[in-house]
């Protein structure tokens, strides 16, 4: 937000089911692998009776935690909850949903055993946490400024919202850029120049439950936005869906059994599924095998590329309408298109690509950059010109508002309500208007101010963005008050209305603030510290979980350094007894109390050390030589068991 904060800045691209981390080094991007070697990390959010999982942590056990199990937090984030979107979602979530104060949906999960109410931000700053962990995992240092990304189409609300998740996360969100056109910077389609000067670039983005179209200009380094359109319901979920059905009827065929009531055998089924699909898109055929299926039986099969090709056509067909419409929106032929740009995961299904080239009458697509990392790759470009990096410093960004801004009116002396736009949607931000509006009856002490976002030419049609009320205007015939409202729109698309009424020398200025269900500061203040507290809470595991090794280790290992015949033949016997009843002890202890406390496992580690050690070092100390090289290896680390250790 405000400022720079020093040390490195990553660009993360906050997904919908995936997020993605870049950072720019040595000149070039790297794309962060995580702790599971994988370059995106789901974004979920599980919540157990003893701790809280972030990425494939929590995505593994969605089928025996489902209703703590958050996910498409991006969905609900800025959103209200009576928002109709909100509404449907919820219908297909297992996690519960509820309207928390001013309308703000609130995710309602059981940590340790307690209800717990959870905002959308908190979900994203959670995800933006383990992002960032695994950056400084890379790096090797604390990480705090970031570039994230979010859709072409999002609203104001939506950007604050998702600036308000970086707060909570402890990161300096040093801007917030469009998915589209990070994607053109990974390309750096910025740099390449044409004839004319100007680089009309289509970025075609079909996620796990999302697709996007984005048609851009880009000239002498500056991006605008020229349309966008798509999907709020299609992508690689969909083509899943198909196939688990396919699987659902031949296992009924085979089996006599309808496995569709099952929410474990279909999540089962839908893992194998996705998984078969990708292979799909690199080889013509791929297997199903899942050992236990449903009520003990196993189900094997297999599926082609054409098979799959055909079970999904209609909605790969359906992808291309948005593609028309985007070029409708924005004047434009398709022949004048220079560059076809391929972003998200699904992007990688061949029949995709064909259809989409072929539209573009066999244009060769932009394909080279992993669809899946195109984004955060140019959100950490983003990052880098940022810090002033000079290999990337040529580069300016602009972007559009996606909606038309503006205010009620009252129509004469009708009742209707209409939309004053200030702002028309695509007009390049930054931006600023004014426009000077005046009341509609006599004496008019004070007038309300309605922001709306939309379209439609009635404001009951468009959405309420907030609203103010301007009052003491000077008593005076209706139409004479002179009130300016100027709307402001900052780099990030964040909205600020300002009113003041000039009469007879007297001003008035009002601006909207935190309107809309957005957070409060004090709100975020709690926030904050809430996200401090789960993190003293992960350290607090790590502490124990790596305490626990430490013992069990030293345990398990201690008990195959005494069956060795070459050390126990040294041992006496009652040396020997002394060190098993010790170790089989501390074994058992360690089986009943898994969830003891890290200082407990210390503790338990220091009695079964000064019980091994002395005995251990008095005889290591009395091998020397050839033996001494031949015990090294069997003699515990870490448990300071060894000579030089003492
Ligand atoms: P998001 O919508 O969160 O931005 P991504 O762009 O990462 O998500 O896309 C995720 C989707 O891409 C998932 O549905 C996944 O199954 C799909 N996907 C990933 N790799 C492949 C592939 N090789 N072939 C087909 N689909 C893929
Ligand atoms: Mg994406």
């Amino acid at each position: 937000m405000a400022g720079k904060v020093e040390g490195p800045a990553i660009g993360i691209d906050l997904g919908t089911t995936y997020s993605c981390v870049g950072v720019w080094q040595h000149d070039r991007v790297y794309i962060i692998a995580n702790d599971q070697g994988n370059h995106k990390t789901p974004s979920y959010v599980a919540f157990t009776d003893t701790e809280r999982l972030l990425g494939d942590a929590a995505e593994y056990q969605v089928a025996m935690n489902p209703t703590n199990t958050v996910f498409d937090a991006k969905r609900l984030i800025g959103r209200r909850f009576s928002d109709p979107s909100v509404q449907s979602d919820m219908q297909h979530w297992p996690f519960k949903v509820i309207a928390g104060s001013g309308d703000k949906p609130m995710i309602v999960v059981s940590y340790k055993g307690e209800e717990k109410q959870i905002s959308a931000e908190e979900i994203s700053s959670m995800v933006l946490i383990k992002m960032k962990e695994i950056a400084e995992a890379f790096l090797g240092k604390t990480v705090k400024n970031a570039v994230v990304t979010v859709p072409a189409y999002f609203n104001d609300s939506q950007r604050q919202a998702t600036m308000d998740a970086g707060v909570i996360s402890g990161l300096n969100v040093e801007r917030i850029i469009n998915e589209p056109t990070a994607a053109a910077i990974a390309y750096g389609l910025d740099k390449k120049s044409t004839s004319s000067g100007e680089k009309n670039v289509l970025i075609f983005d079909l996620g796990g439950g999302t697709f996007d179209v984005s048609l851009l200009t880009i000239e002498e380094g500056i991006f605008e936005v020229k349309a966008t359109a798509g999907d709020t319901h299609l992508g690689g979920e969909d083509f899943d869906n198909r196939m688990v059905n396919h699987f659902v009827q031949e296992f009924k065929r085979k089996n006599k059994k309808d496995i569709s009531a099952n929410p474990r055998a279909l999540r089962k089924l839908r893992t194998a599924c996705e998984r078969a699909k990708r292979t799909l898109s690199s080889t013509a055929q791929a297997t199903i095998e899942i050992d236990y299926l449903y009520e003990g039986i196993g189900f094997y099969s297999t599926i082609t590329r054409a098979r799959f090709e055909y079970m999904n056509m209609d909605l790969f067909r359906k992808c291309m309408e948005p593609v028309e419409k985007c070029l409708r929106d924005a004047k434009m032929d398709k022949s004048s298109v220079h560059d076809v740009v391929l972003v998200g995961g699904s992007t990688r299904i061949p029949k995709v690509q064909q259809l989409l080239q072929d539209f573009f009458n066999g244009k060769e697509l932009c394909k080279s950059i992993n669809p899946d990392e195109a984004v955060a790759y140019g959100a950490a470009v983003q990052a880098a010109i940022g810090e002033g990096n000079e290999k990337v410093q040529d580069l300016c960004l602009l972007d559009v508002n996606p909606l038309s801004l503006g205010l009620e009116t009252a129509r004469n002396n009708t009742e209707q309500r209409a939309m004053t736009v200030l702002i028309p949607r695509n007009t390049t931000i930054p931006t600023q208007k004014q426009q000077v509006f005046s009341t509609y009856s006599d004496n008019q002490p004070s007038v309300l101010i309605q922001v709306y976002e939309g379209e439609r030419t009635r404001t009951r049609d468009n959405n309420l963005l907030g609203k103010f009320e301007l009052t003491g205007i000077p008593p005076a015939p209706r139409g004479v008050p002179q009130i300016t409202v100027c709307f402001k729109i900052d780099t990030n698309g964040i909205l600020n209305v300002s009113a003041e009424v000039e009469t007879t020398g007297q001003k008035n200025k009002i601006t909207i603030t935190n309107d809309k269900g957005r957070l409060s500061k004090e709100e975020i203040e709690k926030m904050v510290q809430e996200a401090e507290k789960y993190k003293a809470e992960d350290e607090d595991r790590t502490k124990k979980v790596e305490a626990k090794n430490a013992l069990e280790n030293y345990a398990y290992n201690m008990r195959n350094t005494i069956k060795d015949e070459k050390i126990a033949s040294k041992l006496q016997v009652a040396e020997k007894k002394k060190i098993e009843d010790a170790i089989e002890s501390a074994i058992q202890w360690l089986d009943t109390n898994q969830l003891a406390e890290a200082d407990e496992f210390e503790d338990k580690m220091k009695e079964l050390e000064s019980v091994c050690n002395p005995i251990i070092a008095r005889m290591y100390q009395g091998a020397g030589g050839a033996d001494a090289g031949g015990m090294d290896e069997d003699i515990p680390s870490g448990g300071g068991a060894g000579p030089s250790q003492d």
